[in-house]
Parts: C-alpha cells; structure tokens; sequence
C-alpha cells in the first residue's frame, strides 16, 4: 500500500484526525468562506480528512450536494460514522487525481494540507479544472510553504515526500494548470486560537483559483 494511505489510515484509528481537525478549522473556516457556496452548491473537498469542511459544506448548501475524497479508508470511515445526520454528504475513498469522485462539475472544490503530497502536482491541478464548472473556484491551503520555516522540518518527522513551494510556485502551478488565481493570502488565526504560534503569525497559505 501507499506510504501516505499508510501513514493517515494509521493517523484515522488513533484519533488524530480529530486532532487535526481541531488545529485546522480556523484556517479552513476562512477559505470556505471565500468559496461563497449558495443553497444548491456542488462542492468537493480532496483529501477531506474526517470529512468536518464537506459537513459544513452541506449544511451551507442545503439543496446542493457536498463530497468527500481521501486515500485513507480509514478517514473515510471516520467522515462517514461522523456525517450520519447530514444526508447530502458524501465520500468515497481514492487517490485523487485517479478517481473519478460523484457528482462533478462542482461549483467549488477545496483542500486543505493535501496538495503537497500530490506526486503529480500538474495533473492534479490540471484534474481540477476539469471538475469544475465554469466560473466555479479553487481554495487550495497548504501549511508546508517554502515561506513557513516552521514547517521544513515535516517530511523527515513523517517519513512521506512532501513538495515545498513558495507563494510564488503555488500560484504558478495553478497558472500552469489552467486555473486564473484570483487571491493569494495568508490565513492567520488568532493567537488564543492558535494551536501552534507560527498559526498566528505565518498563517496557512491560501490559493484561490477560478475556472
Ligand atoms: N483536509 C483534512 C485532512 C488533512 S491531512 C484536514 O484539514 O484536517 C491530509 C489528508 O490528505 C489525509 O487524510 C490523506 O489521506 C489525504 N491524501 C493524501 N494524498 C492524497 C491523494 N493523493 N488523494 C486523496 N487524498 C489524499
């Protein structure tokens, strides 16, 4: 099995991706917003974790339908045990940019800290554009950015390739990929919201790109 699906599925049964989740939400509330989801919006989330942003994501869109994707089966199981009360939320589990998730086009598609495990970075962008409506848009969040020193030191502490881009990388891959970048921000949380200082800071560096 893959490095990756190994290391999250491992990450799912010992309660970390409520762990991440809790580090996460504040970023992740802030990129959803700026993906004005409406009450019958299409929406994916890639590399969905336990699935908390495709719940919000539903509630938002009530009469819209809001999907889940992860490698890890086990997260998907996590999102799905965890989604029981909101009927149109769904997940399936595969390795984007192979599966072919429900539901496409999309109004808008999210991600966040997933990108960068992507071996295929064009592809995967390139697959995202394809999924998209026209005019739907793009909020990519990633936490590992050249910019975030803080951060250089993961992909020894996890064991998995990760690939580190500055602002300036992101924005061209999206370029690269067919996707017109229409924002680029650091997300900074509150430092009483912060789960580590350089959240407040450094911040989550967010793309946000429209087809
Ligand atoms: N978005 C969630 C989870 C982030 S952790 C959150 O904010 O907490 C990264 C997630 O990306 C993991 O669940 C991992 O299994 C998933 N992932 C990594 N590579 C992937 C790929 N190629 N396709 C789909 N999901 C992937």
């Amino acid at each position: 099995m893959n490095e990756v699906a190994e290391l999250f599925d491992g990450w799912a049964r010992s309660g970390r991706a409520e762990g991440m989740e809790r580090g996460h939400a504040p970023a992740a509330r802030m990129a959803l917003d700026r993906l004005g989801l409406r009450d019958s919006s299409t929406f994916l989330d890639i590399g969905c974790g336990n699935g908390y942003v495709v719940r919000w994501a539903a509630s938002a869109a009530p009469l819209g339908r809001a999907v889940g994707i992860d490698l890890s089966g086990e997260m998907i199981a996590r999102a799905r045990i965890l989604s029981t009360g909101c009927p149109n939320a769904e997940f399936a589990a595969g390795s984007f940019p192979e599966i072919d998730p429900p539901g496409a086009p999309y109004d808008a598609i999210f991600s966040m800290e997933v990108f960068y495990y992507l071996p295929d970075l064009g592809a995967a962008l390139r697959r995202v554009r394809e999924l998209l409506r026209p005019g739907g848009s793009f909020a990519c969040v990633v936490d590992y950015y050249a910019e975030n020193a803080e951060s250089h030191s993961w992909p020894s502490e996890l064991g998995v390739p990760m690939k580190l881009l500055d602002a300036a990388g992101w924005a061209d891959a999206f370029r690269r990929g067919g996707l017109t970048v229409i924002d680029q921000r650091r997300l900074r949380v509150r430092p009483e919201e912060a789960t580590a200082a350089w959240k407040a800071y450094e911040g989550s560096l967010m793309t946000l790109g429209c087809r």
